[in-house]
């Protein structure tokens, strides 16, 4: 079984992307929010459907009257807007702490700096607040107004990886991360790392899904490992 370690060959994430776009067409761009809005829906959105943490969004943009009353509201407050999404508990918590952690390094409750910084440096120095991972901290740089180059990689797209043996399902999360962000080619920017995750996160749900594979009819099924069709 050979996995995709060598990194001086052309991406396989070239010919998938091509094939996708050959399949779905080009994505119409996201919504874009500030860099703070930005991490706040990651945060709610971590583990909660899309509409879920969008109600939980709006709740808090019509309780308060900023981010900046976010920082200081009790967990309690917070908690009243976004109870419906998964684990409110905590990220009544971790929200506030975050926007206090920035007020704190920044001086204002913005992240306007992480646009001089690399994508690294940036995905680093967001995962420094409770609560931030490698999925919410590319949200942030590649889904706002920032427009980084960092791949969103979400349990969608961990599946895919793992089929088309990009990665292999006893690494640890840590290592997966940095051989798929390690993939990205060089000549993409800031909207080919957002359609991709966009284009893979289709066909995931449409193609390759949890459990069963649904292979035959698949745009990735020739060049898949993994991809098999009888028919
Ligand atoms: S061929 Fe099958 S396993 Fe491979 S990407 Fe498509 S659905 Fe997933």
């Amino acid at each position: 079984m050979q996995y995709v370690l060598d990194f001086g060959a052309p991406s396989p994430l070239v010919g998938v992307h091509d094939r996708l776009t050959a399949h779905y067409g080009i994505p119409a761009p996201g919504l874009r929010f500030t860099p703070v809005s930005m991490l706040v829906m990651a945060m709610l959105g971590c583990r909660t459907r899309d509409e879920v943490s969008l109600e939980a969004f709006q709740n808090l943009r019509q309780k308060f009257k900023n981010w900046e009353a976010v920082a200081s509201a009790s967990s309690d407050e917070v908690n009243d807007c976004i109870h419906r999404i998964t684990f409110p508990k905590t990220y009544c918590i971790y929200i506030p702490e975050a926007l206090r952690g920035i007020i704190r390094q920044q001086g204002k409750l913005s992240l306007d700096t992480l646009a001089h910084m690399t994508v690294g440096q940036a995905l680093h120095s967001l995962q420094q607040h409770r609560g931030v991972g490698p999925k919410i901290s590319a949200c942030v740089l590649n889904f706002s107004t920032l427009q980084m180059r960092a791949l969103v990689v979400d349990t969608h797209y961990l599946r895919f990886a793992a089929r088309f043996q990009l990665i292999k399902d006893d690494w640890n999360y840590n290592l997966k991360m940095k051989v798929i962000q390690r993939l990205i080619p060089n000549c993409w920017l800031a909207k080919d790392t957002e359609e991709h995750h966009v284009l893979v996160k289709k066909l995931a749900q449409e193609f390759c899904v949890t459990g069963t594979p649904r292979c035959c009819g698949c745009p990735l099924q020739m060049m898949c490992p993994h991809g098999q069709c009888s028919t």
